[in-house]
């Protein structure tokens, strides 16, 4: 479904990323962790070309993201994204929220957008909620509907970026439930996040990334987290701090 060969990236002259390769099978759950400023963001934003790069190749669903004829906003309707802050439109409602992309980028009428929104509202837990705006909604909530949002699009991949960090420490439970769900029902995910919990439950596998944007590891859940002695020095001491 996603495929990443050599994909290096420069600020200048500070290199970003770096010669990242790795592949995801449909309904592969892989988790991406790693330091601060390591890259991680940079990376799963590449895969939905929000951030371009200056070498290497990036597929997604068999369509080159490298290629410049490539037609990017259509890629990015089929990639769904939920960012750390969740980014709704403040000024509209909650309904509204969820079918303004189907409706302008998909070409949905008004009616079907909504039957689409409502019904991943309800999914997520918060039908009642439909005709609030954002600010009414506690930040889990808010980021329920983000994900009920990327989910209306029917992606055929799902991104997180931290989707929980900043979260109150009570909201972050609900918010996992829901990307527990998804794994669960076989939607293939790229998530960046030190929730380990998460990764030991639903993650098939786990990348981990250094500073100068690279892999350092990309093995199966099972052997990042069972087979600690056999892992790079760096990822032993980040998983000592955090786990
Ligand atoms: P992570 O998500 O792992 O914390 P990021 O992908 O956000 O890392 O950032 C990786 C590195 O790239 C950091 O050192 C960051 O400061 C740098 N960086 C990010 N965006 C820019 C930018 N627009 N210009 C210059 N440097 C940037
Ligand atoms: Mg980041």
């Amino acid at each position: 479904m996603i495929e990443l060969k050599n994909v290096s990236k420069w600020y200048g002259s500070f290199q970003v990323l770096t010669d990242c390769s790795t592949s995801i099978n449909k309904g592969e759950v892989v988790v991406v962790c790693g330091p601060s400023g390591s890259g991680k963001s940079t990376l799963i934003k590449t895969i939905n070309a929000l951030e371009p790069f200056q070498k290497g190749e990036i597929w997604v669903d068999g369509v080159p993201v490298h290629d410049p004829k490539t037609d990017l906003p259509k890629l990015r309707s089929r990639v769904g994204m939920v960012f750390q802050h969740f980014e709704l439109f403040p000024h509209l409602s909650v309904t509204e929220n969820l079918t303004i992309a189907q409706i302008k980028v998909l070409g949905r009428s008004a009616e079907e957008a909504k039957t689409r929104g409502l019904k991943m509202l309800d999914r997520v837990g918060l039908i009642a909620h439909k005709d609030k705006f954002p600010g009414q909604l506690s930040g889990g909530q808010q980021q329920r509907v983000a994900i009920a949002r990327a989910l209306s699009m029917d992606p055929i991949v799902m991104l997180f970026d931290e989707p929980t960090s900043a979260l109150d420490p009570e909201m972050v439970g609900e918010v996992l439930d829901v990307m527990v769900g998804l794994a669960k029902e076989g939607m293939t995910m790229m998530v960046v996040t030190h929730e380990m919990g998460f990764a030991r439950k639903v993650s098939n596998r786990v990348i981990f990334m250094d500073v100068g944007g690279k892999i350092l590891e990309d093995c199966s859940r099972d052997d990042f987290f069972g087979n600690l002695d056999a892992r790079q020095p760096r990822t032993k001491d980040f998983l000592n701090k955090i786990l």
